[in-house]
């Protein structure tokens, strides 16, 4: 923390996955959900117009993979419980291959949004991290985030953790709408909303281009590596490993 003023700063600005969250949890734990969750969830809402556009709009990119070689499952549409197997099918092939297919997206994002209301799923954060908020509020700091993660899912996440609700303590969640991670015109952006100045921000995260990019545009900044094992990428000796010591009292 040696590089950085402490007193200078006021808005400690965090990336999610892998610096407050543990970086698989996105494949280890909402992958799997909406994987098991795909076939009731598309039973329960087949009546739902929005709902049949996107199995209609699957079905499209079924073909497009198709055309391409890919190989999905077949498709047959002979009947509805027929239609309902395919888009299962395909659509826990698509998860399968991380696909960024919108209509996959968007019905993943629709399960996990039942999954995080029913309490099935919850948010995880690293141990140090509800310490932390605590005590930059204490200090009367501002806490936000920005993650590629739609801004509806960070909310989810932070809402539901084990140790509770930590929505109270974040005062603005940012997403790619503001600009790429890597960008250095996006944390300008960040900076200018909230009407303070890039050097009174510290940001932390676990890529070394993010942090580059927030210091291009002259944010305080410190790499996160969260491993037990992980040693920091070479020039880069001043990461953290948990939040403890960043900004104690
Ligand atoms: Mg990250």
């Amino acid at each position: 923390m040696s590089l950085i003023d402490e007193s200078q700063i006021r808005v400690i600005l965090l990336d999610i996955e892998g610096t407050t969250t543990p970086v698989d949890f996105v494949y280890r734990t909402l992958f799997p959900y909406a994987t098991r969750k795909l076939e009731s969830f598309l039973r329960a809402h087949s009546q739902d117009p929005e709902i049949h556009s996107l199995v209609q709009d699957l079905r499209s990119q079924h073909d497009l993979d198709e055309r391409d070689g890919l190989e999905p499952p077949g498709w047959l549409d002979n009947t509805e419980e027929a239609r309902l197997r395919s888009s299962v099918a395909y659509g826990q092939w698509l998860i399968v291959r991380d696909s960024k297919c919108t209509s996959l997206k968007s019905l993943q994002g629709k399960i996990w949004q039942q999954g995080f209301a029913s309490r099935e799923l919850r948010g995880e954060v690293f141990p140090d991290v509800p310490v932390a908020f605590e005590r930059w509020q204490r200090q009367k700091r501002t806490i936000c985030m920005y993650s590629s993660g739609s801004v509806l899912a960070q909310q989810l996440l932070f809402r539901t953790t084990t140790s509770g609700d930590l929505t109270p303590y974040i005062s603005a969640f940012f997403d790619t709408h503001v600009g790429a991670k890597t960008e250095g015109g996006s944390y300008k952006k960040i900076a200018a909303s909230l009407s303070y100045a890039p050097h009174r921000f510290l940001f932390i995260s676990d890529a070394v281009k993010e942090i580059e990019g927030a210091l291009s545009v002259g944010m305080q900044a410190i790499l996160c590596v969260r491993g037990p094992g992980d040693a920091p990428p070479h020039g880069q000796d001043q990461a953290i490993h948990s939040f403890d010591n960043v900004l104690p009292d």
